[in-house]
């Protein structure tokens, strides 16, 4: 038996007649089975849809028994349909019993048929269905046939994402294409936000499916893909982008692709089975995403976002519209989901509306994840694949604290998840009322609660978390968000800003902390084994003086007549302090020469982080005028474990008896000396671990201003000596087991102290 030779063209001809009839949806279901079946040769056609309860539904057939149409059903990975669904592969089987995943379904009445072709019906790789065919004859069906077969499941994937099936599978259960999922990423920012899905760089929808004439269709391919490889060619020219060598490399891999032989001639062979060439785009870029996911090896998988990335540029060089982010309508609460983004970009989101954001690949330390931190925006990172799930205006829901993202979350989740954000909310407003309260434990110990801060959109958040100042300016945000290095202008113009929107309350700036993992995109560092411990903050500012002259410069004049806090990061030996004051001390003395004001105080302040100044307690409290610990990097190096890997994430708590012993020992010193001492570090804005810096004798914390009213709440209800007395019995003791996190929620709780 042989099928239509003129194959292809004639059967979506005639699907695009039925596409455009008005008529329900079972019934152009019901014509498209047949027109298939007939245009194949084949006699049985039948088409099975992905539930969203990840049940394979049999919606229309040609051939097998008309009253199994929605009762016949298999699981995925079960008998060949599950099979198909589940690798995302066709099948084609002149003996389809043989095969050992074949399952008998009685109601269909297939067992007389033999030949069995089955394809995937795929949307942005992901299967949301099978397409069969099926003879009674022994027979394997031809190449082109299975590409006809795969051309033909392209308008049924179009079929169903329209929504015009859902609702009449059985028992009204929705379709696999708006099933919730869940993922499982890493937390990048804390929060809860819900809202629809925005997808950073949108999919080209494709509507057009069919061409009217394919020699003018392949040629206006030709041209989009040629014009693609110009605008390749392009970006290789331009000079700032190809010379980072991660850039050239992803360049390297779209050129690449884009000259790729095979790629081309797929799309062509499938404008000439009758797809309008966007489809034609849109269906070899599902075939790739499907084979490339089942690739085990894990370069190849890495290569698929730029493939993707090419086949959405080839879209939109198909239907004129520029590359790059494109203005969505946003209306309302959204979530923004990208593989990756720069920081500058998400700022362009930042509307009062953003509740969320997923990262494909963003780890806690990039920029956009810093960024989106200091706006309060709950982030989920490291979910490779994730946004292909995804359709714009999608229900999501981020959950920062967990790391948890769920898609197009069932009712009841969804409602569980609006409690806990009302619940929440609740929480803010309990803090709201505390803001102007006196931060003072039960015993009548004054604690200093400061905020962090980087960016001037930080500001407003100082009056409103009630934080008394700015504990840890973080300088160097200005200089990662930024294209190019910062003017002195703009760096005096931002300190100046920061100093008069701040009501006359202290800021701590933080010289440039870059270098080892942060990374500026125009400073060309050699690359290092081990970053964290590399050429950076003071190390690099000492070396390379002219960074650091003129960033003391901007201060001091953005500081005219005020007061100026200035603190060193990651100080190693108490010399490098003396330097800087040297710098800082010609710099006054230069800028006095030229008649410039300078601040009417100045302290100069260094980061606790690096053990080495542990063994130079006493000279390091006498150097500097106050000492900051902090804690993340202290802890890191302290316990030689890399703040960035999740696998020891939560190996080591810094509520554990060395850690906190080393905190107490510093404080003592700084008693001691009458040096002032604050913290700052992610373990200052949790109350738990927050009342054990308290405990361990801190008087003086800094935290993100989320951080601020959970930590207030906590150190109000707090009977401080009494906690010093429980922590320190336990640190002076010698149990090696003592679990102090479980000691310290006991307390908390036994105090009815909110942690
Ligand atoms: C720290 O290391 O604790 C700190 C506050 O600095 P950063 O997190 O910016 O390294
Ligand atoms: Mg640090």
């Amino acid at each position: 038996m042989k099928s239509d030779v003129s194959g292809p063209r004639v059967l979506l001809r005639r699907l695009r007649e039925v596409m455009a009839e008005r008529l329900g949806a079972q019934e152009r279901l019901n014509k498209i089975v047949q027109h298939i079946a007939r245009n194949m040769v084949a006699e049985v056609c039948s088409v099975y849809v992905l539930r969203s309860d990840e049940i394979l539904e049999l919606f229309a057939t040609e051939g097998l028994n008309p009253e199994s149409v929605h009762v016949a059903s298999l699981r995925v990975g079960q008998g060949l349909v599950g099979t198909i669904a589940a690798s995302a592969r066709s099948l084609n089987l002149p003996e389809a019993q043989r095969h050992p995943a074949f399952t008998y379904l009685p109601e269909t009445g297939e067992e007389v048929f033999h030949s069995f072709l089955g394809v995937p019906i795929l949307r942005v790789g992901r299967a949301l269905g099978v397409l069969v065919v099926q003879n009674r004859e022994h027979r394997v069906y031809r190449d082109d046939e299975l590409e006809a077969l795969e051309t033909t499941a392209m308008v049924l994937a179009e079929l169903i994402a329209t929504g015009e099936l859902e609702g009449i599978a059985n028992k009204g259960t929705s379709l696999g294409l708006n099933r919730p999922l869940q993922f499982e990423g890493v937390s990048l920012s804390d929060g809860l936000g819900l809202g629809k899905v925005i997808l950073h760089e949108p999919r080209v929808v494709v509507t057009n499916l069919f061409n009217e004439d394919a020699d003018k269709e392949v040629a206006r391919l030709k041209k989009a893909v040629v014009s693609l490889q110009v605008s390749i060619d392009d970006l290789f020219q331009k000079g700032d982008v190809a010379q980072d060598g991660e850039h050239r490399e992803v360049l390297e891999a779209y050129r690449m692709f884009a000259n790729d032989r095979g790629w081309i001639r797929r799309m062509e062979e499938a404008v000439r089975n009758g797809l309008a060439a966007e489809a034609a785009v849109e269906k070899v870029q599902s075939d790739n995403r499907a084979r490339m996911l089942r690739q085990p090896n894990p370069y190849l998988r890495d290569r698929l976002n730029d493939f993707d990335d090419l086949a959405n540029r080839l879209l939109r060089e198909l239907v004129g519209k520029p590359h790059g982010p494109v203005d969505e309508e946003i209306m309302g609460d959204f979530v923004v989901l990208a593989r990756s983004m720069g920081a500058a970009e998400l700022l362009d989101y930042n509307n009062g509306e953003l509740r969320g954001l997923v990262l494909e690949e963003a780890g806690p330390t990039s920029h956009v994840v810093i960024v989106a931190r200091a706006l309060g925006i709950p982030v989920v990172g490291q979910l490779p694949g994730f946004v292909a799930n995804a359709e714009p205006g999608n229900d999501i829901v981020v959950d920062g604290d967990e790391g948890i993202v769920t898609l197009r979350p069932q009712p009841d989740v969804q409602l569980a998840y609006q409690e806990k954000q009302h619940f929440r909310e609740g929480q803010r407003e309990k803090y709201a009322k505390l803001r102007n309260k006196p931060s003072v434990t039960v015993d009548g110990t004054q604690i200093e609660l400061l905020m962090n801060a980087g960016l001037l959109m930080d500001l407003p958040q100082l009056a409103e978390s009630g934080a008394s100042g700015i504990g840890l300016f973080r300088t160097e945000l200005q200089f990662m968000i930024s294209a190019t290095l910062p003017r002195p202008g703009e760096q005096e113009e931002l300190y100046r800003n920061v100093l008069d929107s701040v009501d006359g309350k202290p800021v701590t700036f933080r010289t440039l902390d870059v270098g080892g993992d942060k990374v500026l995109p125009y400073m060309q560092l050699a690359a290092e084994e081990n970053p964290a411990l590399g050429w950076r903050a003071i190390r690099l500012a000492l070396d390379r003086p002219g960074l650091l002259r003129s960033q003391i410069r901007a201060l001091l004049k953005a500081a005219a007549g005020r007061s100026l806090r200035l603190m060193l990061p990651l100080v190693t030996e108490v010399w490098e302090i003396e330097q800087v004051r040297n710098i800082i001390r010609r710099e006054v003395e230069l800028q006095t020469r030229f008649g410039h004001e300078m601040p009417r105080s100045l302290e100069l302040g260094a980061m606790l982080e690096v053990p080495s100044l542990l063994w130079q307690l006493d000279e390091l409290m006498q150097s500097a005028d106050f000492v900051s610990v902090g804690s993340n990097d202290l802890f890191q190096f302290t316990m030689a474990a890399d703040r960035g890997n999740a696998n020891l994430a939560r190996r080591f708590s810094p509520m554990s008896k060395p850690y906190l012993r080393l905190l107490r020992d510093i404080a003592r010193k700084a008693d001691e000396h009458n040096t002032s001492l604050t913290l700052c570090g992610e373990i200052a804005g949790r109350p738990l671990s927050a009342m054990a810096i308290l405990g361990v004798g801190y008087r003086s914390i800094s935290m993100s201003p989320a951080a601020l009213g959970p930590v207030k709440a906590m150190l109000v209800s707090l009977d401080l000596p009494r906690l010093k007395g429980v922590l320190d019995q336990v640190l002076d003791g010698e149990d090696v087991n003592i679990d102090i996190p479980k000691l310290l929620s006991s307390f908390a709780e036994s105090n009815k102290i909110p942690y």
